[in-house]
């Protein structure tokens, strides 16, 4: 099956500065790009394309990665909002996620999957920690695997001092994670993966945390891990252990490169520089942290001193929507009023935040930066490890691309593209998706499955599962 883009306005972000090619095409064969370049495709390319799509007037894009999320707060979104992080766990999302049963969150996960292709995420990292019911692990890989997305489910837990529904004994932690690993890990062709969800420093002890990333790094997987997300929460670590979460993961050794520190808002400056020194990977949550008033994490901080940050929505509960593309923007804005500098924080700065270091967090390697000074057909090279390339649109990667509508009264006339993708644009806009090859939205319409038959079914589920829990009447 090949599948050839034309006419459109290809942002590669390969290479420094990222080229983009108006009008230009992108060829794909099977799950993989094959051609990227300017201008018009010639006769025999087009002859050749089983699918022919005109981009004229869009923007066409590496897919954004959403690198953490928690999908079944899709079910609880504008449920407890305008609170901080701990009252706003009492208020919803511990009474909910403790009722919700495996089916209620395959249509809870569902529904979370198709807003983020809708915004144009071609990959969701989610940060799974529901286990009254054992099927809920399985019933998010499955809606995954029906959507036809990347997927990564870091599966939560917590061993002490967190909601008890919550938390499993070490055992019970390694066995469910090791179940999981057998049957989801590389399967829908490779699009799943699993990791390691240890939930929060206070809720894991030292002796799991440690047994937990032992095994990760055995299997090749990765540690995904709320981090310094409140100040109340690194005082709390600071009189349990005389640590700050950051110091705290790295006296245990859990710091590196399979490491993804989600949120990293208070930090000081000698744990930023272990961050950097560990080549661990940081995610953002811009919305998630203006939300629940929990500060501005240090982003260009970080960047500077060479961490990876990728970017996320987190949970529907603290967003309370899944649309990247308007995450691109507050990324951008937040950095500029915490620093009180414009230029924190370009464009560009931020689609690379979203798609480069997404797919670091996904295990696809990013482009080489230096791409761009060998030439937009130099042949692509063997990169060893992980499931390939991604994070941009050259040949040899993956096949995961966001075409975005730039035709609106609210975008035209377009000066910069990045400039109109992270400033004007928002999930509406997003025209087509493909993931692995394979078209999973096309002019504005969900194709994997019946979008108004599942809105009918959520509504229905949803409404159900609050009266049991109680949270509603
Ligand atoms: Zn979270």
């Amino acid at each position: 099956m090949a599948i050839l883009i034309e006419n459109g306005a290809i942002l590669t972000l390969a290479g420094t500065p990222p080229a983009i090619l108006d009008p230009g095409y992108v060829l794909i064969r099977e799950e993989r790009i094959v051609a990227v370049a300017a201008g018009r495709p010639a006769d025999e390319t087009r002859t050749a394309a089983d699918q022919i799509i005109d981009a004229t007037h869009m923007a066409v894009l590496p897919g954004l990665v959403n690198a953490h999320t928690h999908l079944f707060q899709t079910f609880i979104r504008g449920l407890a909002d305008d609170k901080t992080l701990l009252p706003w766990l009492k208020a919803a999302i511990w009474p909910v996620g403790a009722a919700m049963g495996a089916e209620e969150a395959y249509l809870a996960g569902l529904l979370g999957l198709v807003e983020n292709i809708r915004s144009g995420a071609t990959a969701v990292i989610d940060n799974q920690y529901l286990h009254s019911d054992d099927r809920t692990d399985a019933a998010f890989c499955r809606a995954a695997r029906d959507v036809g997305c990347r997927f990564t489910i870091a599966r939560g837990w917590a061993d002490h001092d967190y909601h008890p529904v919550f938390q499993e004994t070490p055992e019970q932690i390694i066995a469910a994670m090791t179940a999981l690993h057998d049957d989801w890990h590389g399967a829908a062709e490779g699009r799943i993966r699993v990791a390691f969800g240890p939930l929060i420093p206070w809720g894991c002890s030292a002796a799991t945390m440690q047994r937990t990333v032992a095994l990760a790094r055995q299997w090749g997987v990765a540690t995904h891990i709320h981090t310094a997300e409140t100040r109340e929460e690194v005082q709390m670590s600071l009189d349990a252990t005389g640590l700050r979460h950051v110091q705290w993961l790295d006296r245990l050794g859990v710091l590196g490169p399979d490491v993804q520190l989600v949120h990293a808002v208070w930090l000081d400056d000698s744990e930023i520089e272990r961050i950097a020194e560990t080549g661990t990977l940081v995610v953002h949550c811009p919305v998630s942290n203006m939300y629940l008033a929990s500060g501005i994490a240090p982003v260009v901080k970080l960047l500077r001193a060479g961490v990876p940050v990728a970017l996320a929505t987190d949970g529907p509960g603290s967003n309370n929507s899944q649309d990247m593309l308007e995450t691109l923007k507050f990324a951008a804005c937040l950095q500029k009023v915490g620093t009180l500098d414009a230029t924190a924080l370009l464009p560009v700065d931020v689609l690379r935040m979203a798609c480069v270091y997404g797919a670091r967090a996904i295990n696809l390697t990013p482009y080489p930066l230096s791409y761009e000074e060998r030439g937009i057909d130099a042949p692509f090279p063997s990169q060893g490890g992980g499931q390939g390339v991604g994070g941009c649109l050259a040949p040899g990667a993956a096949a995961d691309l966001a075409l975005v509508d730039l035709n609106s009264p609210r975008m035209q006339p377009v000066w910069s593209v990045p400039s109109a993708l992270v400033y004007n644009a928002n999930g509406g806009d997003v025209d087509t998706v493909i993931v692995a090859g394979r078209v999973l939205m096309r002019d504005k319409r969900v194709t994997c499955l019946d979008e108004a038959a599942l809105l009918d079914e959520c509504r229905r589920a949803a409404k159900a599962l609050l009266k049991r829990a109680g949270v509603v009447g």
